[in-house]
């Protein structure tokens, strides 16, 4: 707290203690930076970062050459690489993208040939009592702790990490970038804005569209405890990847998530949904039971257009692009938070 005198220019300052902002800490750190990180709440990692499938994309799925594509694939690198690393509970656990009708097939070639360099071919394993008349392999596909993961990046860091400090009022001004805490003025030389859903109202920007996503946890002995995940087969451009099979590193088995547009944040998981995910799963794993899905939690994709694709978009600010701010940071992030913040380290060096 004592480097928080208003009077002084702070060096440089990372908002919000996600799993971006904590691999921003861990990456600007080691390449030299003097790094604070204000965190609005109590605890790290409580924000989008704890409430999605944790999986490690391979980066399937993205147009060629966007930042999704190829933040995602060398995220895959990094993450694999920290976590063994740093003893972060993962799992190279691979996907299986499923396809039963003639149409699935197709996006299944469109996949394979989109995915290139990324390893993806046909494979004849059908492990969970699935069923599929076609299916591609991810073998870089695995599955991560997201708040050890937070946690760890911090600790890992050499940065401050100060919590309960909501900031407002980011803007550039003469000497650095300005902005306030609980009505006192602050001064930093750099700021990133790794507000998640709220980076918009700091960035003055258009707010983000709220695509919530809900999840169901199934308990049944047909899975392969280390078995893949499972997608289905989407069309091109899909605005979410599909109602998939997914595990936590805890060894719960999870259905989700689908997509219903909110205009606030709520977390609650309507039990009527389950119908809905039910006929999604049922379609691969023929053996489900309406009664075996439960409801588990809920999570948000801060998403820039409602009917349209969007990448990530990171926006700088001021003459030595000493502001930055990451705007529609939805999935795949958290597979590509280290890559984003080597990027950075990399433009500020
Ligand atoms: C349903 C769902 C499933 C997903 N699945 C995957 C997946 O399997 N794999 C994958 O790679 N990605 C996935 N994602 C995307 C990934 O979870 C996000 O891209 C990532 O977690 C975003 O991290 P973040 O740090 O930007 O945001 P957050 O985790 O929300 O962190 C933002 C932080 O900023 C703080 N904050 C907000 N406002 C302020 C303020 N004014 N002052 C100070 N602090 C502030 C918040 O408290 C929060 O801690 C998924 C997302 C969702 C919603």
């Amino acid at each position: 707290m004592e480097r928080m005198n208003s009077p002084e220019i702070l060096p440089t300052l990372v908002i919000g203690a996600g799993v971006l902002g904590a691999a921003m800490a861990h990456t600007l750190t080691q390449s030299g930076h003097s790094v604070i990180v204000l965190e609005a709440e109590k605890r790290a990692g409580e924000g989008i970062s704890s409430r999605n499938s944790g999986v490690i994309h391979a980066g399937i799925y993205y147009p060629p050459k966007s930042l999704k594509a190829e933040w995602c694939q060398r995220g895959n690198r990094l993450l694999y690489a920290f976590v063994q690393e740093n003893a972060v509970p993962f799992s190279a656990c691979g996907k299986l993208i499923v396809a039963n009708q003639e149409a699935e097939y197709n996006q299944l070639l469109w996949l394979k040939d989109n995915a290139l360099p990324i390893p993806l071919g046909f494979t004849e394993w059908r492990p969970h009592g699935l069923q599929a008349r076609w299916a591609l392999f991810s073998p870089s596909t695995g599955i991560v702790d997201p708040i050890a993961l937070v946690q760890r990046l911090l600790e890992t860091s050499q940065a401050e990490v100060l919590y309960n400090q909501e900031v407002s009022h980011l803007r550039v001004g003469p000497l650095g970038v300005e902005l306030e805490i609980e009505g006192t003025r602050y001064c930093a030389q750099r700021v990133v804005n790794c507000a998640g859903l709220n980076a918009p109202l700091l960035a003055q920007k258009p707010p983000h569209f709220l695509a919530k996503g809900s999840y169901f946890q199934v308990t049944a002995s047909e899975f392969q405890a280390d078995g893949p995940l499972v997608y289905p087969a989407i069309p091109k451009h899909s605005p979410s990847l599909g109602i998939h099979l997914t595990r936590n590193t805890a060894g719960q088995w999870l259905l989700g998530p689908d997509i219903e547009w909110v205009e606030t944040e709520n977390y609650g998981v309507d039990p009527a949904r389950q119908t809905d995910f039910f006929r999604a799963a049922v379609r691969y794993l023929p053996w489900l039971k309406m009664e075996q899905l439960q409801p588990a939690y809920a999570g948000i994709r801060p998403k820039r257009f409602r009917d349209q694709w969007a990448d990530f978009l990171p926006v700088f600010e001021g003459e030595h692009q000493q502001l930055v701010h990451f705007l529609g940071y939805e999935s795949p992030g958290l597979t590509s938070a280290l890559a984003a913040a080597e990027m950075l380290a990399d433009h500020w060096r």
